[in-house]
């Protein structure tokens, strides 16, 4: 089935007349390069077709995309060719991205070949070293994607996207699938590629120790906005925004995990009608009148740390009794 996010992302594709939803709301992101950028939230909050918009294969209903100083809307021809090259996706399952009727041959290497960067004569060789460099066995090129397992198939997504050279990997739930020990080796590898390859990357993930493992910075998202920015540090130590406070305090993996742990209040609401004024107000703790009507800015609540809510809440310590936490 789809979920929240895609069926947004179709909307949005093709908005219907009466309701334009808007599953990604005046979110405003740049990625510097050679950062690892993560999305965080929980399903449904956008991050997915944010994705799919930054990496162009989604129109934006308004705002731009900007891919290095120009709006990609204007690239056209040659230009607009590299940029789509230049950023690519990586997305859960590479089932369902990888033709099962293709050997790993024409899969990692049909893209390079058609766009000039490899010659027929020499594709072979060049997937070869593709394999080799994603830690799969050269010698298996002429199998097909139910052979491999699916820490495999993940490596060979991966050697897809490498082999038009891209500047940007937008990580779109890479790992989510797979076994936690072979998670650790494909995020490993994402990050040996990040040096050998000089990659920028943006992490979509709703796994907070995936995010604290990758990251440099971390935008989380609630029902289309961003709620919360700062680097992984801060945000792991000072988390302000009550969102992501108790966002952390799910995540049983992390240290940050409160003793008795309390799950968020509440279903999420639908994106495709949210509560008015701040987003997060029926399942927060400290929400007062003005948060049912009046919507949070994002604002500098420290040096590079930005929230939207109206209050200063640094109530957060892993350990203390809080109001989502009460003793
Ligand atoms: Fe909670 Fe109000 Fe802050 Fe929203 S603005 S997070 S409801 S305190
Ligand atoms: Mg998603």
């Amino acid at each position: 089935g789809l979920d929240a996010a895609e069926r947004l992302a179709r909307w949005l594709g093709a908005p219907l007349d009466e309701q334009v939803v808007h599953a990604v709301d005046e979110v405003s992101l740049s990625v510097a390069a050679g950062e690892v950028l993560g999305l965080v939230g929980e399903s449904g909050c956008g991050k997915s077709t944010l994705g799919r918009v930054l990496a162009g294969i989604m129109p934006a209903s308004a705002g731009e995309v900007r891919w290095q100083g120009e709006p990609i809307t204007s690239l056209s021809g040659d230009a607009h060719k590299a940029m789509r090259l230049a950023i690519q996706m990586i997305f859960q399952d590479p089932m369902s991205t990888l033709n099962p009727r293709m050997r790993v041959l024409d899969l990692i290497g049909e893209a390079p070949r058609v766009h000039g960067l490899v010659s027929a004569a020499q594709t072979r060789d060049y997937v070869a070293s593709l394999m080799q460099r994603v830690g799969l066995d050269p010698s298996y090129i002429d199998r097909y994607p139910h052979q491999f397992s699916g820490g495999q198939r993940q490596r060979i997504g991966i050697a897809r996207a490498l082999a038009v050279h891209p500047r940007l990997l937008i990580c779109d739930e890479s790992v989510a699938a797979l076994d936690v020990s072979i998670q650790a080796q494909i995020l490993n590898l994402f990050m040996e590629l990040k040096q050998s390859e000089a990659l920028t990357y943006i992490f979509i993930s709703h796994d907070l120790g995936v995010i604290k493992h990758m990251c440099d910075r971390v935008l989380v998202m609630y029902l289309g906005r961003v709620v919360e920015t700062a680097s992984t540090e801060t945000l792991f130590a000072r988390p302000l925004h009550p969102y992501t406070q108790a966002l952390l305090r799910e995540q049983p993996s992390l240290q940050l995990r409160a003793q008795d742990f309390t799950p968020i209040q509440g279903e999420i609401p639908s994106p495709l009608n949210p509560p008015a004024g701040c987003h997060f107000h029926p399942r927060c703790p400290y929400a007062e009148a003005r948060c049912r009507s009046e919507r949070p800015q994002l604002r500098e609540a420290d040096s590079g740390h930005h929230i939207a809510c109206h209050f200063d809440i640094s109530v957060y310590t892993p350990a203390a009794p809080t109001a989502l936490n009460p003793a």
